[in-house]
Formats: C-alpha cells, structure tokens, sequence
C-alpha cells in the first residue's frame, strides 16, 4: 500500500496563457477534480515580468528564458493550489511530459498540445516548490483550506 505512505501535500498548478486562450480552463480543472484532489485556492491573473522571472530563476542560464517569460506574461494564466495524498507527482503524471510529444495520450500536454514552448500547463515538481510556488503565486488569505461535509445533500 505503497500510496498510503504518501503525505498530502500541497502543489502549483497554473494554466498558461495558451491554455486559457484556447478555451482549455475548465477541462484541465476537471481533471484534477475528478482525480479526487482539493482545490485550496484558484484566480485568474496576469503576472508581470519580475514574477515569471523569480518562478522560473532555476532556468535564467537557458537560450529560452527570454521566450519563456514572454510566453508567461503574453495573457493571464489560472492560479490554482491543489492539496491531497501525493498530488506533488500524481499532478505532474495528470501534465504528462515537457515536450508534449512526448507525452503519453490521457494527459493534458499528450492530449491538447504539440510544443514545448506552449505545453498549457505548469505543476510544482517537488513538494518543497509547490510551497514556494504557492507563497510566490498567492497572497495571505487566497488560499483556502477546508474540509468537505459529508455527503449533507443525502440527510
Ligand atoms: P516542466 O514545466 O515540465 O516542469 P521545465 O521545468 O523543464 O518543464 O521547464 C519549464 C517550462 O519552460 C516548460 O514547461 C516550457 O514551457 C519551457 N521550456 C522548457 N524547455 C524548453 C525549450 N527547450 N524551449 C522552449 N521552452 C521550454
Ligand atoms: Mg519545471
């Protein structure tokens, strides 16, 4: 019962501005519902410059940096903060590959996009960055933790 030793855990997940352009918000909030994780905090947002630059500063030394945070900052993404038992890796699985390619059909870069310079999507890749990401992404008092009813609809 390897997933039961999983922590919950806490992760980013951002539509990019070619996800929310192709009209892509609600089937990739779908997907995370229905895998069972909880949505703690959600806004649509446009990110300036400095921002991009400090979420991706691990890759500033790469050819691409300049078109990556043009392509961050080109329209608003969807900030999302998603808990639950291993949602860190189980999310990055969901995204599939970064160059969508070579992603496996089922996830959301193997279904609904061909490059990787606009793969629709970002996930934390550790549980230490989706905590970062989370502090870089939201201020105090937009994420929301809470606990389900039970079932209330059924008394
Ligand atoms: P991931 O988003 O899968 O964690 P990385 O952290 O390696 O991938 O890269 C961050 C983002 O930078 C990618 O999702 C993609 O948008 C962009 N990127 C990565 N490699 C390239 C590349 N070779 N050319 C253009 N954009 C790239
Ligand atoms: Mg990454």
């Amino acid at each position: 019962l390897v997933a039961s030793m999983e922590q919950v855990e806490e992760t980013y997940i951002m539509i990019k501005p070619d996800g929310v352009q192709r009209g892509l918000v609600g089937e990739i909030i779908s997907r995370f519902e229905k895998k069972g994780f909880k949505l703690t905090g959600l806004k649509l947002f446009q990110c300036p410059q400095e921002l991009a630059e400090v979420h991706y500063e691990e890759l500033k030394s790469k050819s691409f940096f300049p078109k990556l945070i043009g392509y961050i900052t080109s329209g608003p993404v969807v900030c999302m903060a998603w808990e639950g038992v291993g949602v860190v890796a189980s999310a990055r699985k969901l995204i599939g590959s970064t160059n969508p390619l070579d992603a496996a059909p089922g996830t959301i870069r193997g279904d609904f996009a061909v490059q990787t310079g606009r793969n629709v999507v970002h996930g934390s890749d550790s549980p230490e960055n989706g905590k970062r990401e989370i502090g870089l992404w939201f201020k105090e008092g937009e994420v929301i933790q809470w606990t389900p009813a039970i079932a209330p609809w059924l008394k």
